[in-house]
């Protein structure tokens, strides 16, 4: 038995050529499941009953079960909680309406987890503090996206799933775990995910955000793929930096800066920035000069988070009057930035308060 998810367009067809099935079922298939969200081989009402039969003997569809979904008041967030096969918890964050800072256009973000935990261990960060587990597979990269779009497609209340269609335009891999520690994996989820018969979602609309390894970051420009990268900096001096992400330490700012100025000209794309805002920290006139230098000659933006609370962590959120005058510091070294509005705070779904509700559930247990 095999996870179909696992598997791009054309590996699928080779398959069902190999096994003398026209490749036209293949089509048939990722239309049902990545575009009609649909898991069970025997609702796949046009195939024909004997390949349903062969199809559920050899394949399964999913890999992850939805354990919980919270939704924030406002109806802004969307917090679900997958189990693994193995009873590991994951999460995933659906933003469910939001600006693009590229484009302006409304947009629906699923934000991904790579891994099971993370061995990067950030001291301000949940995930990290609760150590890595393992990587996700493919397949249940996958099941993250496909599980919520079931769910919003169920919210509308649309029962005809003949009339459904992709609802998620932009998918981000700033859930648990470092996706360029599993990016082989991810790499191929995001190609499935391409396929025009399929889910359809072109390249220019994945983001992955990682703590910078200036190795990978390198490699995944050779890889010449269209995907927006972000990279958390979150200091841009070195002892800093090296406090706050232990990765720092073998990745040094200058080496890091030129690996990501590389990357921003041979894609010819706009990189972010991520900056997590921790109240005396972080947040001085000194940070935001050596920003200004390192940043030199690449194009990008810097989005500003404020801290979202962990407990028992040291860090605190700065007040909307601290926030305010780093960003007055940000406008006169002019330093293009967002801010993100932390969403999801209220359900621990914030950015880097994942992992905070795998915690609370093993402690009731
Ligand atoms: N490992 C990758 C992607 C997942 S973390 C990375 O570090 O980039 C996604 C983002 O959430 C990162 O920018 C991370 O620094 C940020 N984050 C972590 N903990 C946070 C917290 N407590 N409050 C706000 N943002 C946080
Ligand atoms: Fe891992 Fe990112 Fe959290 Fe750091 S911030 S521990 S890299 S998930």
């Amino acid at each position: 038995m095999q996870n179909i998810l696992r598997f791009t367009f054309s590996e699928l067809k080779q398959i069902f050529m190999d096994n003398h099935v026209p490749v036209s079922r293949a089509y048939q298939i990722f239309n049902w499941i990545y575009r009609k969200f649909v898991f069970d081989f025997e609702a796949m009402s046009d195939l024909p009953k004997d390949l349903r039969s062969l199809l559920k003997r050899d394949f399964f569809i999913q890999s992850l079960k939805l354990s919980e979904v919270l939704k924030e008041k406002s109806g802004e967030t969307m917090k679900f909680l997958f189990k693994t096969e193995d009873l590991l918890y994951i999460e995933a964050v659906l933003i469910l309406a939001e600006e693009d800072d590229e484009t302006k256009e409304s947009r629906m973000t699923l934000c991904v987890s790579s891994q099971a935990g993370c061995p990067l261990g950030c001291v301000f960060c949940a995930t990290g503090q609760m150590g890595f587990k393992r990587n996700l597979s493919t397949d249940e990269i996958i099941a993250q996206i496909l599980l919520a779009e079931k769910k919003v497609l169920d919210e509308k209340g649309n029962k005809d799933a003949l009339a459904a269609k992709r609802s998620i335009s932009n998918i981000v891999f700033m859930g648990m775990g470092e996706p360029l520690l599993n990016v082989e994996s991810v790499l191929k989820a995001i190609k499935i995910l391409n396929f025009s018969g399929g889910y359809n979602l072109g390249s220019r609309h994945f983001t992955i955000s990682t703590a910078g390894i200036i190795q990978k970051i390198s490699a995944l420009r050779e890889e010449k793929i269209q995907l927006r990268l972000a990279v958390s900096l979150h200091s841009a001096i070195q002892k800093k930096r090296e406090i706050l992400m232990p990765i720092a330490s073998e990745n040094p700012l200058p080496e890091l800066m030129e690996a990501v100025r590389d990357y921003q000209k041979s894609l010819e794309r706009r990189v972010t920035f991520e900056y997590v805002l921790l109240r005396g920290e972080n947040d001085s006139e000194e940070e935001v000069e050596a920003l200004k230098e390192i940043t030199a000659g690449i194009d990008y933006n810097l989005n500003v988070i404020a801290y979202n609370p962990i407990p028992g962590l040291p860090y605190q959120t700065p007040t909307e009057k601290e926030l305010q005058a780093f960003l007055t510091l940000l406008k006169k070294h002019n330093i293009p930035f967002v801010v993100r509005r932390s969403k999801g705070r209220e359900i621990n779904g914030g950015c880097g308060q994942l992992g905070l509700y795998w915690e609370q559930k093993k402690q009731a247990v």
